[in-house]
């Protein structure tokens, strides 16, 4: 299997480093071949902004999506962002490697949502959910937080943390059509000793090395619905 890494963290030695590290030595001893994009080591461009076409089809009017799509047809999409769609292509699974800053992804990880998954080629249309363009894709969320697990979950301060995850899992990888699997959580990170967070590397080891027993989320399934998008069973 081809597997794309993708690593949001500003520190090379931190533990979420640790994490990527430890992703790309297992997978690789297990024969799958793996590509890292190391977000802030190649100084990438978070912004989405009118430069990211060569050619545009409105020249008056910024519509990114419409120049995403026209882009992806001509040829004229920035080189940063065509050589990071060309390995989101490539790989069968995506990993998602990050801290989370403010209940969310490090700004430079979103970025590179907004900038590679092309409208177009990952969605557009009718073409999301299960019918989304990077479908028969996998995708696996690895975090670390400052929180502790029993902050999260119904009735806990933080509240549950796939509420929290909502905007990444189920608003990205689910709705280009990726079968998004659980996400490996590394809790407390800071605040814990080295042998907890060595716990914690042991655990992702195992969780990647049996990530085919994984049961995947579940998400909407367009046939649940009508042409409008409206719930088949609203009357039900
Ligand atoms: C802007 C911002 C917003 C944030 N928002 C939130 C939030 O909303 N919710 C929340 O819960 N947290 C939040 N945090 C906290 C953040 O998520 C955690 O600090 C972060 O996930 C910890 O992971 P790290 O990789 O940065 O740890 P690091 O600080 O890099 O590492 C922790 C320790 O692990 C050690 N270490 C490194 N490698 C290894 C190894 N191989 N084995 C054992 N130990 C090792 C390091 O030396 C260090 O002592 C936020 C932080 C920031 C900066």
């Amino acid at each position: 299997m081809n597997v794309l890494i993708v690593h949001a963290h500003p520190e090379p030695q931190s533990f979420t480093a640790a994490l990527r590290d430890l992703a790309v030595e297992t997978l690789r001893g297990q024969g799958h071949q793996v590509q890292v994009s190391d977000l802030y080591a190649m100084n990438w461009n978070p912004v989405a902004s009118a430069d990211d076409f060569a050619a545009r089809e409105n020249p008056d009017y910024l519509v990114y999506a419409l120049e995403q799509r026209e882009g992806a047809k001509n040829q004229s999409i920035a080189a940063d962002i065509q050589q990071e769609l060309d390995k989101l292509l490539w790989a069968d699974l995506l990993i998602l490697n990050f801290p989370i800053y403010w209940f969310s992804a490090p700004a430079i990880l979103k970025g590179w949502i907004d900038r590679v998954l092309v409208s177009g080629i990952c969605y557009g249309g009718k073409r999301f959910y299960d019918q989304g363009g990077l479908r028969g894709k996998q995708a696996l969320v690895s975090l670390t937080l400052g929180g502790r697990e029993h902050m999260f979950g119904e009735g806990a301060i933080h509240g549950p943390l796939e509420d929290m995850l909502r905007p990444i899992l189920r608003g990205t990888l689910a709705y280009v059509g990726m079968e998004v699997l659980p996400p490996f959580v590394a809790w407390h990170v800071p605040y814990i000793s080295a042998e907890a967070r060595e716990d914690f590397l042991r655990a992702y080891q195992a969780r990647l090395e049996t990530l085919g027993q994984d049961q995947p989320l579940q998400f909407p399934r367009l046939e649940q619905f009508d042409d409008r998008l409206y719930p088949l069973n609203r009357n039900a």
